[in-house]
């Protein structure tokens, strides 16, 4: 009897611990699944926060534009006074040595040449506004100005004098539109007709020279209708962004500047996704050569992987150049993702 009971506190026992065995991971899975249920709620709350930031910038950009679009009409359009905050456009001429030509060896010699191509006296006459000139790989430079005119005219001094060297204008691309809540009953192909026909200035733009309005694709929203992607020229962008509104169907929809840079989740970097991507994976959590969705790291984010690398290869030995990485690589104020948007909208041509 007492053998028994012994017996039975030792299975009790041995089935406590097993017991307590099973628990434990159970607790140890729970808490890998709760720990991945705040990675991905961390992941969306940081994208949500990125989208809004997008947002706003597409509103204030408006608002840029819709200025200048007042300030052009009043003829004082190259009057730099009117900017909330965002940086002017910029235009580039591409000079570089002529393809037979051996004698320029570095883009110092370039500068050199283009400066003998054309004076700053001839600058000053033509009342040139350069911005900036920057030495570039391959022998180019790279001269900023403030507008195509300006590049138009470098490009004309330059390639009319026979100095070994050549300019082209860095070409941009069109602007898009992006209009909200278009009712799902309108069809892809008619939407550009029926804007035209009920939008008498949208009409009247098109008969310009070199205008033009395109479908690019649509999605549906949550709310029971779509929104509508336009490649458009620059002059038609401008007339529908102000006052930035559309008459569509039974509504009049609102329309705004569609910025769409993206940011891959393979490499991090910005401006391809991820299906495209030829770089190495990083890992958002830890650096590790690995896509984040692969990583058993604890950690929700790492320092951003983008501005550690801006540190390790452009502002090497250059301290004041060195950037802020404690950060995520997903955060809206990473300042690699704020030059990327600069970047996005200098290679855009808004018409101004
Ligand atoms: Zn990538
Ligand atoms: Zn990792
Ligand atoms: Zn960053």
């Amino acid at each position: 009897m007492h053998i028994g009971k012994v017996k039975i506190v030792v299975m009790t026992t041995t089935c406590f611990s097993r017991n307590a065995e099973y628990l434990k991971s159970d607790l140890a899975s729970c808490a890998v699944f709760i720990q991945s249920l705040v990675t991905s709620a961390t992941i969306e709350i940081e994208q949500l926060k990125r989208s809004v930031s997008e947002l706003k910038t597409k509103d204030s950009f408006a608002n840029v534009v819709s200025n200048n679009v007042q300030v052009a009409s009043s003829n004082i359009s190259r009057n730099n006074g009117n900017d909330s905050g965002r940086k002017k456009p910029e235009f580039v001429c591409i000079v570089e040595p002529k393809r037979n030509n051996n004698d320029i060896i570095d883009s110092n010699q370039t500068i050199s040449c283009l400066k003998g191509a054309i004076s700053s006296k001839r600058i000053s006459e033509c009342g040139l506004r350069i911005n900036k000139q920057i030495p570039t790989k391959n022998k180019k430079v790279l001269i900023k100005c403030a507008s195509k005119s300006d590049c138009r005219v470098i490009q004309e001094e330059i390639n009319k004098t026979n100095c070994g060297i050549k300019a082209t204008i860095q070409e941009k691309r069109n602007p898009q539109l992006l209009i909200l809540g278009v009712e799902k009953d309108i069809e892809d192909n008619n939407i550009v007709d029926i804007i035209i026909s009920q939008n008498e200035n949208v009409k009247n733009c098109l008969k310009q020279k070199e205008q033009s309005l395109k479908f690019a694709f649509s999605k549906d929203d949550r709310v029971g209708t779509k929104f509508v992607i336009l490649d458009v020229s620059p002059q038609v962008w401008q007339i529908c962004l102000n006052p930035g509104k559309l008459f569509i169907g039974y509504k009049c929809c609102t329309v705004k500047n569609n910025i769409s840079l993206g940011q891959c989740y393979k490499c991090l970097r910005f401006g391809h996704k991820s299906a495209k991507c030829k770089n190495a994976p990083v890992c958002s959590k830890c650096n590790g050569n690995h896509e984040s969705q692969t990583c058993n790291s604890s950690n929700l984010f790492a320092n951003c992987a983008n501005c550690l690398w801006w540190n390790q290869h452009r502002a090497k030995n250059r301290p004041a150049a060195e950037l802020n990485v404690n950060h995520s690589v997903f955060s809206e104020e990473c300042p690699q993702f704020k030059l990327a948007i600069e970047r996005y909208h200098s290679r855009i041509d808004y018409g101004y």
